[in-house]
């Protein structure tokens, strides 16, 4: 065995302890591990800033100062004033606090890194990285690599310094034994440097020019990979999965069709047409209908299951929740009418005689389209020939159910089970960059334009100190018949979902619209059981409460046209694109609607370009990708289902839009001449991509 397999613990001064800090902390185990492990940042001494030149509008600073004193505030936080010969400032610590309080003795020099703050005119840090200067690589002006850490590394003795020590000691060793693992003709073709040139400057870079080459390369052989290994799916699954061909429209579709109270917009002709090319494809369609709230995916949900029908085959739709799913059925009971389409709605709560009814309606082909819950999904819903699901707002579906839908899929005349056509619906708008990565595999179609009528959402930013104004806008619009929602964030205390401030703001609004005045207030959050929730949603969605006190659990589909107001209490702890979706809640019905976000006197500064961002637009492609620049996309992909796949070590979706395009291309192009890698040229491309480290959990796929 080479040295990449050995174990960090026999590099000089590991040892066994260190090694299973190492392992557990960032589960780095051999020296390859090691190797692959990369700096987040670089210490480059010419970039150290005085005190003296601080202003908030910079995003992040790095200072070489000296500890001056210490305050603690016991369980609280940490105050350390720092100076550096032209001024003073504070760093703030509120975790870490046993562990800095040691380690900041006054009298010591520390290199400070973080965003600075200002408050009553003097500057401060919360969190800052700390680096201990480095004498030997500082002084030349060299650039020094910072790798991610964990406070209990740093007590174990983990420290920057003995990190490049680990990390130089492997290159030694291992360098010799690194083969290039992209193939010649890429590497000419992209300008890209070797392998172990990129390790070595990745790591030690000689300036900030071979960073950069040693960044690019690594960063698209991440991304190259990836996208390989993505595309490499559904190629395979184009080519192997048993579609359903279903070359009629149908007179049902006509039917609907004509019908239609208002045209198609734009992009739902367009949209409709892209998803009738696929089912008269033969291949099976795994499509993602990404469409701003509102912009009418339902419609385009009813029509393609038309188009199944018409080819003698069920659809079903299915929604995260019973309200959604009623509506829906409602809804689509009415698109319905023209047509002799027999429609049914199956959920948690269909008593069981009607449930037998549907169950045999569904197996005999006399139900066409069926709407319902994950109540569906169970096993003793058999289909006579399902051809089609689609799957409204999809990140609240897990894969393992999606897989179970799959099953469901009819036997065609050859024998073998076809998979049905499948939709997914989603209002959250995903940057390109992402959609291309989560969604490797699936093709995506867009909704970009809003039916005509829509109301522009008016909102405004304002702090509780304008509460009793609020009170009465809210007053009048209920006189005017209209309904307010008052949202609250989801509040973790200990990884427990804390409902005391839902609570407490339900009493606070209960107080302001009392009962014996003829105001009725419901409240819905994650704690109640799914039928306490379902009662106090559908007594607000039948206007039988003036005001829904709610936290999230709202954000998702619920159509309430009567609603004119939104109110977000705490505004400030929201993701934009979670305001975003909030806000989407009104806005639906004929009369002008507003959004007040109500933020704390203290708000960041980072929030406050978040409301201000809220405040100026409504376009929600802007808004995502200003949110996935603000926060990274690691939030965003925590909106969608746990366990994703995507682990980058070292490109970034939101940074590295471009190469990801650039690598998409490049993977397509090589896949379209050798779709199985089996060309000599492509040999190393295999070999890589059969190691398993690019197999991302496929998310999108039903089986
Ligand atoms: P979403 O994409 O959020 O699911 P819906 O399908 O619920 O949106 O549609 C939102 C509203 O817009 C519905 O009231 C629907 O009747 C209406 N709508 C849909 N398509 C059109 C259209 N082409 N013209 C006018 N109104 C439309
Ligand atoms: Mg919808």
């Amino acid at each position: 065995m080479g040295e990449l397999g050995s174990s960090i613990q026999f590099l000089s001064g590991v040892g066994p302890k260190r090694a299973e800090l190492l392992k557990k902390e960032l589960g780095l185990e051999t020296l390859e591990d090691l190797i692959h492990f990369y700096p987040f940042r670089y210490i480059d001494r010419s970039s150290i800033q005085k005190i003296a030149d601080i202003h908030s509008d910079l995003a992040s600073v790095q200072i070489l100062a000296k500890v001056v004193s210490i305050k603690e505030v016991p369980r609280q936080r940490l105050n350390v004033t720092v100076e550096d010969g032209t001024g003073r400032m504070e760093m703030v610590f509120f975790k870490g606090i046993k562990w800095n309080r040691e380690r900041l003795v006054p009298g010591s020099t520390f290199i400070f890194f973080g965003k600075p703050q200002e408050f009553n005119g003097r500057y401060s840090i919360v969190h800052p990285e700390v680096d201990v200067p480095r004498e030997d690589s500082m002084t030349q002006g060299v650039l020094t690599g910072v790798y991610p850490s964990t406070d209990r590394l740093k007590t174990g003795g983990v420290t920057g310094k003995v990190m490049c020590k680990m990390v130089s000691s492997a290159l030694n060793l291992c360098l010799p034994e690194i083969r290039e693992t992209l193939p010649d003709y890429i590497l000419r073709d992209m300008g890209l440097c070797p392998l172990p040139y990129a390790l070595k400057n990745i790591h030690f870079p000689s300036d900030s020019y071979a960073l950069e080459k040693a960044s690019i390369r690594l960063k698209f052989e991440e991304l190259l990979f990836l996208q390989l290994s993505l595309l490499k799916q559904k190629y395979k699954r184009s080519r192997n999965e048993h579609g359903i061909a279903m070359p009629h429209v149908g007179k049902d579709f006509h039917d609907c069709f004509n019908a239609l109270p208002y045209p198609l917009t734009g992009a739902q002709q367009r949209v409709i047409k892209e998803i009738r090319s696929d089912m008269t494809s033969g291949h099976q369609m795994n499509r993602l209908l990404q469409g701003d709230v509102g912009s009418g995916k339902t419609m385009v949900a009813v029509l393609s299951s038309l188009i199944a029908v018409g080819n003698g085959y069920q659809a079903c739709i299915m929604a995260p929740t019973e309200v959604l799913a009623r509506q829906h059925f409602n809804n689509i009971q009415k698109y319905l009418a023209p047509t002799s389409v027999h429609c049914a709605l199956l959920t948690g709560s269909t008593g069981a005689k009607e449930r037998r009814e549907i169950h045999s309606g569904l197996e005999d082909g006399s139900i066409g389209l069926i709407v319902g819950t994950h109540a569906l999904l169970e096993d003793n819903v058999r289909f006579k020939s399902l051809g089609f699901a689609v799957i409204d707002e999809q990140h609240r579906f897990g894969v393992d159910q999606r897989a179970k839908l799959w099953s469901k899929g009819p036997i065609l005349p050859d024998g073998n089970q076809a998979a049905p056509h499948v939709l997914v619906m989603t209002a959250t708008p995903i940057p390109r960059t992402l959609a291309m990565t989560l969604y490797g595999d699936l093709d995506v179609s867009v909704i970009d334009e809003m039916p005509p009528g829509r109301k522009p959402v008016r909102t405004i930013c304002i702090t509780p100190s304008k509460r009793a104004a609020m009170y009465k806008f809210m007053r009048d619009e209920i006189a005017r018949g209209r309904q307010v929602f008052v949202v609250y964030p989801m509040i973790y205390v200990n990884d427990k979902i804390d409902i005391s401030n839902v609570e407490q703001g339900y009493e606070d609004i209960v107080e302001a619209f009392p009962l014996d005045k003829g105001y009725k207030v419901a409240i819905v959050h994650g704690q109640q059981t799914a039928e306490v929730r379902d009662f106090n949603m559908s007594a607000f969605a039948a206007g039988r409460a003036h005001i829904l006190v709610a936290t999230t659990v709202i954000e998702v589909g619920v159509d309430i046209p009567n609603a004119s107001v939104m109110v977000i209490q705490s505004a400030e702890r929201f993701g934009l694109s979670q305001l975003h979706q909030l806000r989407g809640r009104v806005g639906r019905g004929a009369d002008s609607a507003y959004c007040i976000l109500v933020r704390d006197f203290k708000t960041g500064k980072d929030a406050l370009q978040r409301l201000e961002l809220m405040c100026s637009t409504e376009n929600g492609f802007d808004i995502a990708e200003e949110d996935m620049k603000m926060r990274g996309p690691g939030d965003l992909e925590g909106t969608q289902q746990s366990g994703l796949p995507i682990n980058l070590n070292i490109a970034s979706l939101a940074r590295d839009g471009l190469l990801l395009t650039e690598a998409r291309a490049y993977a397509d192009r090589i896949l379209d001449r050798d779709p199985q890698l089996q060309s000599p040229d492509n040999a190393l491309l295999a070999k890589e991509l059969r190691k398993g480290k690019y197999n991302i959990k496929d998310y999108s796929k039903i089986s």
